[in-house]
């Protein structure tokens, strides 16, 4: 049966060095809850490590909880990669960390710390997460699709780390599967600054780097249940699935 269920595809989790601490798996999952969200991803910059904790923080309750990663192209542009399961996400996340140089400076970028379900500090990731990995963007699209993910470019209206921004056009270019809009302009604010980009799926996502702002943006979608594949048919417009703009 098909339903109307309210996704935020973009989260950040205290391991993002720029999002505050408080942002770690039990609050986060207490918070999307609150605002009513059914689906959340976890996309921490070119880091995972925390998503398995906040799937099991949902463990029991009505979220879901999709693996994400936002990772920094050569190029500076962001992208969403989006994965069901933990599993699903570690071959990219092994790739990216390998190409993803520098280590973090704490005092400068901010902590990047692994929390697990049980509030307890499991370590300190040292990787320069702040930075760009060294992949251009469309060898990034093609490994995430190659490995049964989504790539969603990110927050394409910002003044910076966007395509547009960067690169300047979304066609021709690295086949994304929808593209985000920001909170602050929307979906219906997206449509009517681009419209030639009419063909593509727009999503808008909280991008949430402190607790307050989850809940700010959502996508609404129409589909039987939150997962990589009725998302992907959603984006499509198939079989019924669709995002409700
Ligand atoms: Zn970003
Ligand atoms: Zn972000």
């Amino acid at each position: 049966m098909m339903k109307g269920l309210r996704c935020d595809l973009h989260v950040h989790s205290c391991l993002s060095p720029c999002a505050e601490l408080d942002m770690y798996p039990r609050k986060l999952v207490e918070r999307c809850l609150a605002v009513g969200l059914d689906a959340v991803a976890i996309c921490d910059h070119n880091a995972s490590e925390n998503v398995a904790y906040v799937r099991r923080c949902a463990e029991g309750t009505p979220l879901t909880v999709l693996a994400g990663m936002e990772i920094a192209s050569r190029e500076e542009v962001h992208l969403l990669a989006l994965f069901d399961k933990v599993e699903e996400i570690l071959p990219l996340q092994e790739w990216i960390s390998r190409h993803l140089p520098g280590r973090n400076d704490e005092r400068r970028f901010g902590c990047q710390a692994i929390v697990n379900e049980r509030d307890e500090v499991e370590g300190f990731c040292d990787r320069l997460l702040i930075g760009a990995t060294e992949l251009p963007l469309q060898a990034i699209v093609e490994k995430i699709h190659g490995l049964g993910g989504l790539a969603v470019a990110s927050h394409i209206d910002r003044e910076s780390f966007s395509i547009l921004s960067q690169l300047g056009f979304v066609v021709p270019g690295p086949p994304f599967d929808a593209l985000e809009i920001s909170a602050e302009t929307g979906i219906r604010g997206g449509r009517l600054r681009y419209p030639e980009l009419e063909s593509f799926s727009f999503i808008t996502s909280s991008d949430a780097h402190h607790l307050r702002e989850i809940g700010r943006a959502w996508t609404a979608v129409r589909v039987e249940t939150v997962s990589v594949k009725e998302l992907s048919m959603a984006f499509r417009k198939q079989a019924g699935r669709t995002i409700e703009e």
